[in-house]
This record gives C-alpha cells, sequence and structure tokens, in this order.
C-alpha cells in the first residue's frame, strides 16, 4: 500500500491572469507503507535538531512560514530555516519518494478554456491538474506491479475540497470516463495537515516545484529558491504528460461550467 499525499501552489481560484502567481503546480508525494514511520521520526528529528528544544505540540511545517521566519520558525536562524528546507527536501531524495505533479500556465489554461467553452467562461486549474496527476500516480503504482495500490491524503483545509471530491467521484467511478484509475482505492482522504507530517512534505514540495517551475517559466525567482532547484530536478517524476488529449476531453465532458 502507498500512501500518496496531495498538494497545491499558486491556487488563485478561478483568477487566471494573475502576473503575480502565472503558474499553478498541484504536487503528490507517494510514501509506501513499509518506510511511513522512518520517514516521520526522520522528519521530525529534523525539526528538533534546527528548534533544539522538544517541538511544540503544534508545530506544523509550512513553505512560507519556513521560508519568511513566521510562526513556528519565527526565532530561528536564516541558517536553521534552510538546514529544515533542504533536510526535508533530502528526505524525500533519501527515501525515493516518488514526486508527481502537474503544472499550470494560467494565462494558458485561461484560453484554452475561452476557445473551448467561450468567452468568459473558467474552469478551477485545480480540476485538471488533478486529473492528470490521479493518471500519473496511477501508472506509477501499476509500474511497481499490477497490485499495489495507492490511497490519495489531501489537506482538508483547501477550498477547493468539493472540487477534488467532485473530480475523484468521475475518475474511479463513472462507467463513461475515459480515464480509469485502476489501482487508487477509496474516495480520497481529507485531513489536517497538523497532523500529517507528510501533508506538510508536501506542501514544501509543492511549493519548490512551483519556484522552479516559475523560473523555467521566465519570471524572476530569488536564488535562495534557486538553491532547491537541483533537488526539485532529482525528485519530480519522468514521462508526464502522454495523454493530454484524453485528458483535455475528460474536462470537456464532465466539467464544462
Ligand atoms: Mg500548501
Amino acid at each position: 500500500m502507498n500512501l500518496i499525499y496531495l498538494d497545491e501552489s499558486g491556487n488563485t481560484g478561478l483568477n487566471l491572469k494573475d502576473d503575480q502567481q502565472p503558474i499553478f503546480v498541484l504536487a503528490a508525494i507517494s510514501i509506501p507503507s513499509d518506510k511511513w514511520f522512518r520517514m516521520e521520526k526522520e522528519f521530525y528529528d529534523i525539526l528538533k535538531k534546527a528548534l533544539k528544544t522538544d517541538l511544540p505540540e503544534d508545530i506544523e511545517l509550512h513553505a512560507m512560514d519556513l521560508k519568511n521566519q513566521k510562526k513556528h520558525f519565527e526565532n530561528l536562524s536564516k541558517d536553521d530555516c534552510l538546514f529544515i528546507r533542504d533536510n526535508m527536501l533530502d528526505l524525500l531524495t533519501r527515501y525515493e519518494t516518488p514526486v508527481i505533479y502537474q503544472r499550470i500556465i494560467k494565462n494558458k489554461f485561461s484560453d484554452f478554456c475561452e476557445k473551448e467553452y467561450g468567452p468568459g467562461i473558467k474552469i478551477n486549474p485545480y480540476i485538471m491538474a488533478l486529473a492528470f496527476v490521479c493518471m500519473e500516480v496511477n501508472d506509477c503504482l501499476k509500474n511497481i506491479g499490477p497490485d499495489e495500490l495507492g490511497m490519495l491524503i489531501f489537506d482538508e483545509q483547501k477550498e477547493s475540497f468539493s472540487d477534488a471530491e467532485k473530480s475523484l467521484k468521475t475518475l474511479k467511478l463513472d462507467a463513461d470516463s475515459i480515464l480509469k484509475t485502476t489501482n487508487i482505492i477509496e474516495k480520497g482522504f481529507f485531513v489536517d495537515s497538523k497532523k500529517s507530517f507528510a501533508l506538510q512534505l508536501a506542501d514544501l514540495t509543492a511549493y519548490y516545484i512551483r519556484k522552479y517551475e516559475e523560473d523555467k517559466f521566465g519570471k524572476k525567482v530569488s536564488k535562495i529558491d534557486c538553491q532547491t532547484f537541483d533537488k526539485i530536478k532529482n525528485l519530480s517524476s519522468k514521462g508526464a504528460g502522454a495523454k493530454t488529449n484524453d485528458i483535455l476531453e475528460w474536462i470537456r465532458k464532465y466539467h464544462a461550467v
């Protein structure tokens, strides 16, 4: 069994013309159940080492808090924060955690929607990205073995909650759906990220993947953020995007507004 944690970065909802955040990313990290306890321990060991105290009960790693030295990280030095960032990304590499993501350039996506459905019609990029990510995750599981199963776990705080549920249901249950996920079981769990180290890792990963994609897109990214790019390149999956047409068709059929 594999636990698959999803989080997004750059979500501006239906506002697809945001110059500050031109890119949306939905990322998934897949943790085999037999590695889960060891990874959890190492996750908290990294935090303990940097905070140099017992961890507060409500400690939560958030990419933005860490980067801006806010909340639990406000008394830490810049170096301690970078220590956490780098060690968390290395933790995923060391455990060979598959990272699957979909990037959407919002501007282009907006043009696609208008062309397909007419002026003013918009679709939440989350919906589209989730279909891609689910298919990639499914392929990734099937590559491990035909009976390899996965379960999707999301951050419950998200406004995309109902959109996510709707997509998942269509992907799995609708007999007409041209996209079928065979190895993903259950309906998707929505949990409090505070209680899930792996959702916090997904948050960090999604954030730096977005930075990586923004840099490729030509947006200015700080030097400090660029330091993570070798790690991100190492982590990200290969061979995405082969099913573009199917997914667009699926979007057309199920999510026309
Ligand atoms: Mg997040």
